[in-house]
């Protein structure tokens, strides 16, 4: 199966969708973990990214659409996969189906995690302190995040509406219950 998670900074996204592609023997690609690495290793795109990162603005379209088209390439996403903070822009989701049409693929669905503004605030402040990222421990870097997904990733959901392929799935609760809800929104089980 092939998938798209949408949710906001600190809906849980990057978790569920690790635990998701293990229970769906898919591939877990997050552009976030991607470029962090290429940032700790000194890669020439990590170089790239990483003043963007640091203010909590997206890195630019082509750099993302390079990566991907990269992944895609190299056959790793073959059997399937869930990606995770990919697309984050329309022109994203424009390349993406357009780089999937071109091989007579698509996605199955794009599933939204829904979580609302306050929770998504409080989670990144604990975030910040558990796993020290840099972009969650400043609280203006965390508020741009969130402005951010409003302005340029929510008009994805439209995209996918349209594609009627979207599903939203309720973002609060137990962190198993949500596994849960997002496996029986996926496979109807
Ligand atoms: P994440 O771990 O998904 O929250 O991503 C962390 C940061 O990496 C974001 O705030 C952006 O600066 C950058 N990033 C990750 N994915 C993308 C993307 N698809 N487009 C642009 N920037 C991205």
């Amino acid at each position: 199966m092939n998938l798209v998670f949408l949710g906001p900074p600190g809906s849980g996204k990057g978790t569920q969708a690790k635990r998701l592609s293990e229970r769906l023997k898919a591939f877990h690609l997050s552009t976030g973990d991607l470029l962090r690495e290429g940032v700790k290793n000194g890669t020439p795109l990590g170089k790239k990214a990483q003043k963007y990162m640091e203010a909590g603005e997206l890195v630019p379209d082509e750099l993302i659409v390079g990566l991907i088209e990269e992944k895609m390439a190299s056959g790793i996403l073959d059997k399937g996969y869930i990606l995770d903070g990919f697309p984050r822009t329309v022109p994203q989701a424009e390349a993406l189906k357009a780089m999937l049409d071109r091989n007579k693929k698509k996605i199955e669905m794009a599933v939204l995690l829904d979580v609302p503004d306050e929770e998504v605030i409080k989670r990144l402040s604990i975030r910040a302190g558990i796993e020290g990222r840099a972009d969650d421990a400043d609280v203006n870097t965390v508020k741009n995040r969130l402005d951010v997904y409003k302005k340029q990733t929510q008009p994805i959901l439209d995209f996918y509406e349209k594609e009627r392929i979207l599903k939203k799935v309720h973002g609060l609760g137990h962190i198993d219950e949500i596994t849960e809800r997002l496996y029986k929104a996926i496979t109807g089980k």
